[in-house]
């Protein structure tokens, strides 16, 4: 397992109520997981407390089979890499450099890239498709490349695990698709243990192999999608009527209109 949590809870100091309660969850290599839930939900909690930002309140979490607590910061951002929620190109880099970034953890004491970091950068950046933009500055990247270059970052690290805090908030729908196709083929196609943050539950479904439904900091259900995915679970949880209908096998969620909640 490269993550595993064991009834992990954790609460913000000076916060009434846990942001993420009693969470036992684990994700293997090759293994694309979903998170959902609701605004506030506690998905990004969650996250934190899988890399060991966050000490559990209660619980303990594991990463690579050993406490996360206990991991070097170094050591660990050897082990995962992370595209987090929110980060605007603020520094003045070009592509390649912002790419580079994601060697620090491999570079030896002196701290200059040797051939086998240039190569994993050559190598990110063309599995990114971001190789064209590569001497760009990267704030006049769009929303879409600025991502991919991110999870570049990410992948020149050689992690073992990829996770993703809503990477495809504000992309348009082709956007939004080749960031995910590009995620699902990373986990497969390297092994890697996958872990996407996200509220469009549709899309969820439709690239993960399992689906961790959260609400009010609880795993309300875990499952694959199609097991997961049922109207009360939904309805409860996003607190919204729904109807469900199936594209290739796999359920996909309809919010009823007004209207349309008086005639079912
Ligand atoms: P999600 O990612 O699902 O939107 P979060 O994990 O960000 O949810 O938040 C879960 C709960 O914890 C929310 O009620 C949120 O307001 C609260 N919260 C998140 N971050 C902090 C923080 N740094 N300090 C205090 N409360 C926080
Ligand atoms: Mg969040």
């Amino acid at each position: 397992m490269i993550f595993e949590t064991r009834g992990v809870s954790y609460r913000y100091p000076s916060v009434v109520g846990e942001a993420v309660r009693d969470v036992t969850l684990s994700i293997a290599a090759g293994e694309l997981v979903g998170i959902v839930g609701p605004n506030g939900s506690g998905k990004t909690t969650l996250l934190r407390l899988l890399l060991g930002v966050l000490r559990p309140l209660a619980g303990e979490v594991l990463v690579a089979g050993r406490s996360a607590a206990s991991w070097k910061r170094r050591e660990l951002a050897r082990l995962v890499g992370v595209v987090s929620q929110r980060e605007e190109p603020a520094f003045p880099l070009r592509v390649r450099e912002a790419v580079l970034f994601g060697r620090y953890p491999h570079l030896g004491p002196l701290g200059a890239p040797r051939g086998h970091d240039l190569a994993a950068v050559e190598q990110a950046l063309e599995r990114c498709d971001v190789g064209h933009i590569r001497d760009r500055w990267i704030a006049t990247l769009s929303g879409g490349e600025w991502q991919r270059v991110r999870i570049a970052r990410a992948l020149a690290q050689a992690p073992k695990a990829l996770v993703l805090d809503e990477p495809t908030a504000n992309l348009d729908i082709r956007h939004e698709m080749e960031v995910l196709e590009l995620v699902a083929e990373l986990v497969r196609d390297q092994g890697l243990a996958g872990v996407l943050v996200t509220h469009h539950v549709n899309l969820a479904a439709r690239f993960v192999d399992r689906i961790v439904v959260m609400v009010e900091g609880a795993a309300r259900a875990v499952g694959r999608p199609e097991e997961v995915l049922q109207g009360g679970v939904l309805e409860e949880v996003f607190r919204w009527p729904v109807a469900l209908s199936p594209w290739q096998g796999v359920p996909q969620v309809i919010p009823l209109r007004r209207w349309e909640q008086r005639e079912t």
